[in-house]
Order: C-alpha cells, then sequence, then structure tokens
C-alpha cells in the first residue's frame, strides 16, 4: 500500500477528545530524540508533517494524522526526557496509559526503539508495561544505518535489537512482531505499511 494521502486532523489531550469516527489507528511512541518524527515522515513520505507534535503545548497531546482517509497514524508525545521534572513525567505517564487502555480503535502500538544503542532501562520498562497490561505491540527498532562504535557497546544494531527482545521476552505470551528500520535509507518503510495494513484487515 502506498501513501497517496497525509493529513493532521487534530491534537487531543484527552483520550475522549480523540476522534470519533472509528477508524483503525496505530500509536508511535518513544523515547525523545529515537527518531518518530523522521520515520513517521519517511513513512507518509513527507517531510515535517510531524512538526505539530513538537510545536510548544502540543508536546502533551495525542495527535492525529488520517491516511489515505482509512487509517490513522497517531503521534505521542516522547518519554524519558532527563531533564523534565517528576511531576510531567507523572502526568505524561498518566495521559498516554490512559489511551493505551482505553482507546478501543487502537489496533497496535509501535514502539520505536534505538536500535544503534544498547537497550535502556527505560525502554524496557516500557515494553514490559505494555506486555503485561496485554497491550498489542509491535517493536520498530530506529536508525539501524548507525554502524558500530565503541561507545554503543561495540554491537551492531542487529544484536541491539536481538538483545531487547531477549530482554522482554517474558513479559509477553507471544513474541512482540518488530521491523528493522532507518529513516537515512527508508529500510523498513514497505514493511511497516505492509505489516500495519495486514493488522487491520486481521
Ligand atoms: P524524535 O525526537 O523522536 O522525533 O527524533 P527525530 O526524528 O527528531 O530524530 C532525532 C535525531 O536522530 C536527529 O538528529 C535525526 O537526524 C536522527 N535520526 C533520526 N532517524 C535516524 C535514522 O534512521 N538514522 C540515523 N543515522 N539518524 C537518525
Amino acid at each position: 500500500e502506498l501513501v497517496s494521502a497525509a493529513e493532521f486532523v487534530k491534537s487531543s489531550t484527552k483520550t475522549e477528545d480523540c476522534p470519533s469516527d472509528g477508524l483503525p489507528e496505530f500509536a508511535l511512541v518513544g523515547r525523545s530524540n529515537v527518531g518518530k518524527s523522521s520515520l513517521l515522515n519517511s513513512i507518509v513520505r513527507r517531510k515535517r508533517l510531524a512538526l505539530t507534535s513538537k510545536k510548544p503545548g502540543k508536546t502533551q497531546c495525542i495527535n492525529h494524522f488520517r491516511i489515505n482517509d482509512s487509517w490513522y497514524l497517531v503521534d505521542l508525545p516522547g518519554y524519558g526526557y532527563a531533564s523534565a521534572p517528576q511531576q510531567l513525567r507523572t502526568d505524561w505517564d498518566k495521559f498516554t496509559k490512559d489511551y493505551f487502555l482505553k482507546r478501543q480503535t487502537l489496533v497496535s502500538v509501535f514502539l520505536l526503539i534505538d536500535a544503534s544503542i544498547p537497550p535502556k532501562k527505560t525502554d524496557l520498562q516500557y515494553a514490559c508495561w505494555l506486555g503485561q497490561n496485554q497491550v498489542p505491540m509491535t517493536i520498530l527498532f530506529t536508525k539501524c544505518d548507525k554502524r558500530k562504535k565503541a561507545k554503543n557497546g561495540g554491537k551492531r544494531p542487529e544484536e541491539n535489537a536481538e538483545d531487547f527482545q531477549n530482554l522482554i521476552g517474558e513479559f509477553f505470551q507471544t513474541a512482540p512482531p518488530w521491523i528493522l528500520t532507518s529513516s537515512v535509507t527508508n529500510q523498513g518503510r514497505d514493511e511497516i505499511l505492509l505489516h500495519m495494513g495486514q493488522l487491520r484487515n486481521y
């Protein structure tokens, strides 16, 4: 499937305010700087589509983009800002977790994980929370074009991805699907769209 139309629909601050037309949706979430905006734009082949979510004041919003008039890509605020005050982090948790648990039309969460670095604790905790709460999840490993460096633990992106999956395995009844991606080479883009299509028609 090709993305022929992508339009920003709305920013919502609560699950109840999200679009109510019943179209299926996929939510993108990940640590800040994981490459979420880049991947979103790579998927829809647009530059700067996701910028709305980066504007001040929109960072705590659920941002809906309608694709091909038939489904939604949802951009959620990034987590794990080291500098964010504890109160903000707690609010963020409540707000997104409420969305994950209540949003009826959510087909799958797409959790973005940076594969150019070894697994991080916040990411592991996040994935495990989704697993324990039986929220359907797909892992998108980002930045798979990045070559190993000593500071990355000397591992290739594929190896970091495998380590991550092994660490979260016990929290899932069945291993979550995963896709290796890069916004630089567009690796994984077709696979993501294919996977989303399969999940919608399930
Ligand atoms: P966001 O905060 O999750 O929306 O992340 P951005 O999309 O703004 O990307 C954060 C940084 O990572 C930027 O400097 C991007 O250029 C870089 N980046 C994003 N995706 C990739 C990728 O696939 N490969 C590489 N090498 N760098 C990437």
